[in-house]
């Protein structure tokens, strides 16, 4: 990996390198290749030069060649006739037409040699007289006088000429040196810048010579030329105007010219040694005189003419000579510079893209690596298999593959899983993990798993298909969390889910999963078996008095009693508060026995011991049995409570089956609970009253206010059936109101009427009780019926004043503010703490008529009465006993110092239309 990354950074630097190399190459190659071009163009336009200026030249060649013929035209009609007459030369001048050929030419004419110190002035008087205007003139101071003259004796066109006449041309020295020039060559000679002799011209010229020999043909010396002469034919130019013409032509427009004289071999010893410049055009001279910058292309040419001594200068703007592609060298570089730039941004875009994939090269194996070392340092078990049916192999486990399961991947690697489950083949998650491989797709499944050295373990393993680029499944990606904690944390979970808290047994829904366990299993084998529904009795009473805690251990005995008297195969649950249901399943004789209810009940009827007191539960078992009861978990367990609704109406401590009739009993309960609803409404509610009276004189002293429901259907409905109904479903506060009302009424008319002045007692419910405005309401109604409080009197149950004993201190010390009176109904039944009765400000106990019933047989129901009366007694209480039905019952608690009696030996109780005369017989 390492060298891989060299290589790697080899190419990059390299990449970078030729990145630079490539701009600067291209910038070289850009510079070279606009040099190039531009000497091409340069080229281009030099070589446009050469032959605008070659052109130039051949022009003014063409012209000097046009005044060199018109001259040696003369020329050779003066060889021809040395004398030729002025009229003559006109004509011959006139055929030449040189004035429209030639027009810069100012004069053609002839020179006669004059040999002025041989010859008679007379001589060249006549010459002279020829010539109207002159005489052989000499201007001043031009030459010292020299032997010859060459005196003008023709010149055409006369009238610009007439003035030069008779001027000896040989004065001047630039004629001069022509003149001896051309003499000595025989040849066609000019001068240098002349100023022209004619008077209306004074420009500057060039003026041409040409010697004309005696015997017409030149010598072949120069010594014999120089003798035999004769004159000169000459022809006067008028430079600006020749050379001017000679380029008018438009491509010549910007060419400058300048016309020099060189010094010549011939002439070195006469004339100047320096250049002369004989014409300069237009063009040249702006050039001279502005020194323009700009960048001059220069040719020099020597005219075929007058031997080589004339030279023409040209000069051009090189702007003049566009190259055909003047943009070329732009062109070319800006295109060598793109190009270069091009190639440059493509390295460097190159470059970019592998520094780039470099990197990304880079960070994708630091990705992978991280990911690697990731796996590696996994907590959990990670797994790669080839995806290759039947025995997935695996490929790859991590370290914590090795420590979860305790194989090395040497082990593991090539074979397939199902090493870890061993022969534990039957488990639902395997079922899961088949599909999620057949099907190629993602999923999890909880499994038990077996480490190498034969423990189990759960695990979550979670799996993922891995597929490659065409799609195509290749791989499984396996993580395995250990999930035993969990599951045992799960495990204890659903435990609590399942199970009470307090007795450790299932509860009300774990029951209802076994009781379909047991139906399922009932119905396949035929059996039978019961759901008892088991309800301790009195077991509020210790809950009430002795306290939570108290209640608590009293459940967990009975529960551990129920365990060891049930078998293993039964189920006991508990179904809430003191109830419990227990799943009792078939004997031998596919049905189950009583025997084991019996077991059950004398098991709890054994005295329980709690905070060093001895407690006497008994249970209340209602039995339903499967099938014949209930087919169904709910309905099983509803009949099963039916019928231990049955076993506690007829005295408690006892079973009962389940029958048909118990549950249209059941029904009724629901159908009166409607009808109780409306009971106040219809009226149909009446209090009977029962007498109560001194035990010592047998003198009335109040009345128990009982209630009936005079059914329209039922008749008359004794309250014990539908008290309960009235207090389970809060009804029974508004009736409560309603005989409270009515019993205070009814006693106001009694003490109206003058029948008695006795109290009216009424049974106060622990639902009425526990009302936030009890008090108040008691007092709205003896002030709504004025009856002095003193005659109300109300019954409390032991449990009612136990339950919540600061309420209770609170109520009944209002209430004997009011001014009612207080009595405890039932007394004996409940759990009474004597410090609280000691407490509370009460008026009377009432002895349960279940102790009165049995005073004559059952010495402990006596001793019962005997300690309550003295208790009474002992805390200023008065004591009533009801339920007396005979004498002798009356008679023993006479003899006991009981206060009052109440019971059917009195009077049962009745409506109050017979109390009246019950008062009156009495009385009597
Ligand atoms: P309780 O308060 O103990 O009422 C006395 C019950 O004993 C009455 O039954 C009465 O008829 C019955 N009784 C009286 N003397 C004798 C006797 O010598 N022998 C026998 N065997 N029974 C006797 P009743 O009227 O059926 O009332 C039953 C229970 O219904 C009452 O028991 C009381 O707890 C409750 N109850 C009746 N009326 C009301 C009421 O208006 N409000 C409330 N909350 N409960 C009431
Ligand atoms: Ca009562
Ligand atoms: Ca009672």
């Amino acid at each position: 990996m390492h060298h891989q990354a060299n290589k790697e950074l080899d190419k990059l630097s390299w990449l970078q390198w030729l990145q630079w190399a490539t701009l600067f190459v291209g910038l070289i190659a850009s510079v070279v290749l606009h040099a190039l071009a531009n000497d091409k163009n340069n080229r281009e336009t030099q070589a446009q030069f050469l032959t605008n200026s070659k052109n130039a030249l051949f022009h003014i060649e063409q012209q000097l060649l046009g005044y060199t013929e018109v001259l040696r035209g003369i020329q050779s009609h003066f060889v021809s006739t040395p004398d030729l007459p002025p009229h003559k030369f006109k004509q011959v001048y006139a055929a030449l037409a040189a004035d429209e050929r030639l027009p810069a030419i100012q004069a053609i004419g002839f020179s006669r040699r004059v040999r002025l110190a041989s010859m008679p002035s007379e001589s060249t008087r006549s010459h002279a007289v020829r010539w109207p205007a002159n005489a052989l003139t000499h201007p001043n101071g031009l030459l010292p006088a020299a032997a010859d003259g060459y005196q003008i004796t023709y010149a055409e066109p006369l009238r610009h000429n007439r003035s030069g006449i008779g001027f000896d041309q040989y004065s001047e020295s630039a004629r001069r040196s022509a003149i001896e020039q051309a003499r000595d060559t025989g040849e066609i000679a000019a001068t240098g810048t002349v100023v022209l002799r004619a008077p209306d011209s004074g420009e500057n010229g060039v003026v041409l010579f040409m010697p004309v020999y005696a015997g017409g043909i030149p010598p072949g010396t120069v010594e014999r030329r120089r003798t035999s002469i004769i004159g000169v034919v000459f022809l006067a130019i008028r430079i600006d105007e020749a050379f001017t013409r000679a380029l008018t032509e438009p491509s010549f427009e910007r060419l400058g010219l300048q016309l020099v004289l060189t010094p010549s071999q011939h002439a070195s010893s006469l004339a100047e040694h320096r250049p002369t410049l004989l014409f300069s055009n237009k063009a040249a001279d702006v050039r001279n005189s502005n020194k323009e910058s700009e960048s001059l292309l220069k040719a020099v040419h020597t005219l075929s003419f007058n031997r080589g001594i004339w030279q023409a200068e040209f000069s051009a703007p090189r702007a003049a000579y566009p190259p055909s592609n003047r943009w070329m060298p732009a062109i070319a570089t800006s295109s060598a510079l793109l190009g270069t730039l091009a190639l440059f941004l493509v390295v460097r875009q190159f470059r970019f893209i592998s520094h780039r994939s470099h990197r990304q090269h880079q960070s994708t194996s630091m990705a992978l690596q991280l990911r690697e070392r990731a796996i590696e340092a996994s907590a959990n078990a990670i797994i790669v298999c080839r995806a290759q049916a039947p025995d997935y192999p695996v490929e790859y486990v991590n370290p914590a593959f090795e420590r979860m399961t305790g194989y090395s991947a040497h082990e593991i690697l090539g074979k397939n899983l199902r090493i870890l489950h061993r022969a534990d083949r039957d488990q639902k998650g395997l079922e899961e993990i088949r599909a999620i491989v057949r099907e190629n797709r993602e999923g999890h499944a909880k499994l038990r798993n077996y480490r190498k050295d034969g423990s189990m373990f759960w695990t979550d393993i979670r799996i993922a298909p891995v597929t490659n680029i065409s799609g195509e499944v290749t791989h499984f990606v396996a993580a395995k969390y250990d999930i035993t904690d969990t599951k045992k944390y799960e495990e204890e979970l659903e435990f609590q889910a399942n199970h009470d808290a307090l007795t450790g047994l299932p509860n009300r829904s774990l029951l209802q999963d076994r009781l379909k366990q047991s139906i399922a299993h009932a119905k396949r084998i035929n059996e039978r078996f019961w759901v008892a529904f088991l309800d301790l009795d009195r077991f509020k009473y210790v809950n009430d008095t002795m306290g939570h805690s108290a209640g608590d251990q009293l459940l967990q005995q009975v529960t551990s009693r129920l365990r060891l008297v049930l078998r293993e195969t039964d189920t006991i649950a508990r179904h809430g508060g003191d109830e419990f249901v227990l799943l009792i399943g078939a004997e031998d004789t596919g049905m189950p026995g009583t025997a084991i209810v019996q077991r059950v009940m004398e098991a709890l009827a054994q005295p329980i011991e709690i905070c060093n007191q001895f407690f006497f539960i008994t249970s209340s078992i209602g039995i339903a049995t499967y099938p014949t009861d209930g087919e169904d978990a709910e309905t099983l367990i509803k009949n099963a409570d039916i019928a231990m609704y049955r076993a506690k109406e007829l005295g408690r401590n006892n079973f009962q089956f389940y029958s048909p009739a118990l549950n249209a009993k059941a029904l009724d309960r629901l159908k009166l609970e409607k009808d109780l609803r409306i009971a106040i409404e219809r009226n149909e509610f009446e209090l009977h009253y029962q007498p109560q009276q001194a035990i010592t004189d047998g003198q009335i002293t109040g009345f128990e206010a009982l209630i009936r429901w005079n059914h329209p259907l039922h008749g008359t409905i004794a309250p014990e059936r539908f008290i309960a109904l009235a207090e389970e479903t809060g009804l029974i506060v508004p009736i409560g109101y309603w005989v409270i009302r009515s019993a205070c009424l009814q006693n106001r008319e009694w003490h109206n009427a003058g029948l008695h002045q006795a109290r009216v007692a009424v049974n106060v419910s622990a639902r009425q009780f526990s009302e936030k405005n009890f008090v108040s309401t008691i007092v709205e109604i003896l002030e709504a019926t004025n009856l002095p409080p003193c005659y109300l009197e109300l019954e409390l149950t032991e449990g009612m004043v136990m339950e919540n004993t600061e309420h209770t201190i609170n109520v009944l010390s209002q209430l004997k503010e009011v001014g009612v009176t207080i009595s405890i109904d039932d007394f004996g039944t409940g759990y009474s703490s004597l410090a609280y009765l000691k407490r509370f400000p009460l008026d009377m106990l009432k002895i349960d008529r279940s102790f009165v019933r049995d005073i004559a047989i059952d010495n402990d129901d006596r001793s019962i009465v005997n300690a309550v009366i003295s208790l009474a007694h002992s805390l200023h209480l008065t004591v009533i006993a009801e339920g007396v039905e005979d004498e002798a019952q009356l008679q023993y608690l006479r003899q006991q110092h009981c206060d009052f009696v109440q019971g059917y030996y009195i009077s049962k109780p009745m409506p109050p239309s017979l109390i009246d005369d019950f008062v009156k017989s009495r009385a009597v």
